[in-house]
């Protein structure tokens, strides 16, 4: 089957820094470096790197090529990534000694996603294809409605959180996956926590604690391995491209969270974001 990726696009300009800069503070980074990045594009090459076929919506501006370019070297089919008008997304990172980050998202193009582009694009796909979604494009709502009509089933990595957006795409939603933090940031906005949502499964990802998975009322703790931790950006996106296409395979949920797990532990020993995410071999390799 197929994985169809509606998300964002971004050029990560990476800051490495001896601490997170406080407010008023001033600090020289030691290095730069830049890379592939967009929650989007992260998961669509770990959703390809782990076997998947993974088509990408989206869109970049002139600059953006590249990105194109570097998404088809990972195996993403690109033919429906727009080319618009205007700088295409990109992320200022700052990156500090202890591997926590703090990232400045200017959206551009990935913003700028023409409706119809979607919709025709979701014409293609084949009932029991996979549609993903994240929260840095725009017409999310409306294409996972679209999705689920023409019989895709629907996962939404509810990153970074938006409180209207979780409330138009959860009825339209399987598969919801969100981080600790963004479990919080949904009891807040609707007073209902994960498990309370009557979606067929939901993931939350722990950090170095693993993940739990949320399905019919039981609780499957999955632990994460102790590695080393040099740069977590991107950790949820491989687990959730590679959970994703375990899933696309056939795969029963536990074994796609383990390898998923695997991979993210991996991808967390690695400096980078898309370009670090590790190959299905070196996932299944991986043994810390
Ligand atoms: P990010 O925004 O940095 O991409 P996230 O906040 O969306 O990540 P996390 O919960 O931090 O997601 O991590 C996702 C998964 O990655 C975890 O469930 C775990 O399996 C793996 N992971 C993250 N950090 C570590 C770590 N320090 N050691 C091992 N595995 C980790």
């Amino acid at each position: 089957m197929t994985i169809w990726n509606l998300g964002s696009i971004n050029a990560d300009h990476v800051y490495a820094l001896p601490h997170i800069p406080a407010p008023g503070e001033t600090l020289a980074a030691r290095s730069l470096t830049q890379g592939l990045g967009g929650k989007g594009a992260n998961m669509s090459v770990a959703c390809a790197r782990a076997g998947g076929k993974t088509k990408h919506i989206g869109a970049i501006g002139p600059d953006g090529a590249w990105m194109a370019d570097r998404l088809r070297a990972y195996g993403v089919d690109t033919a429906a990534i727009l080319t618009l008008p205007g700088p295409s997304g990109h992320a200022i990172i700052a990156l500090d000694d202890r591997a926590e980050n703090t990232i400045i998202v200017f959206p551009g193009t990935n913003r700028q996603i023409p409706p119809a582009h979607i919709d025709a694009t979701l014409a293609g796909a084949a009932p029991g294809d996979l549609f993903l979604t994240q929260n840095e494009t725009n017409h999310q709502p409306e294409a996972a409605f679209s999705a689920r009509l023409r019989g895709l089933r629907v996962a939404y990595a509810a990153a970074p959180f938006d409180a209207g957006a979780v409330r138009a795409i959860l009825p339209h939603a399987d598969l919801l996956l969100l981080n600790e933090v963004e479990a919080e940031q949904l009891r807040q906005a609707t007073g209902q926590g994960p498990a309370d949502l009557g979606l067929s499964d939901v993931i939350v990802t722990l950090g170095a604690r693993g993940s739990v998975w949320l399905q019919g009322g039981q609780e499957h703790r999955v632990p994460a391995p102790r590695v080393t931790p040099v740069d977590t950006t991107g950790a949820g996106d491989t687990f959730t491209g590679y959970v994703l296409a375990g899933l696309d395979e056939g795969r029963p949920m536990p074994d796609a969270l383990a390898l998923a797990t695997r991979a993210a532990a991996l991808k967390v020993t690695r400096p980078g974001a898309a370009d670090a995410i590790p190959t299905r071999a070196e996932a299944e390799a991986f043994h810390p």
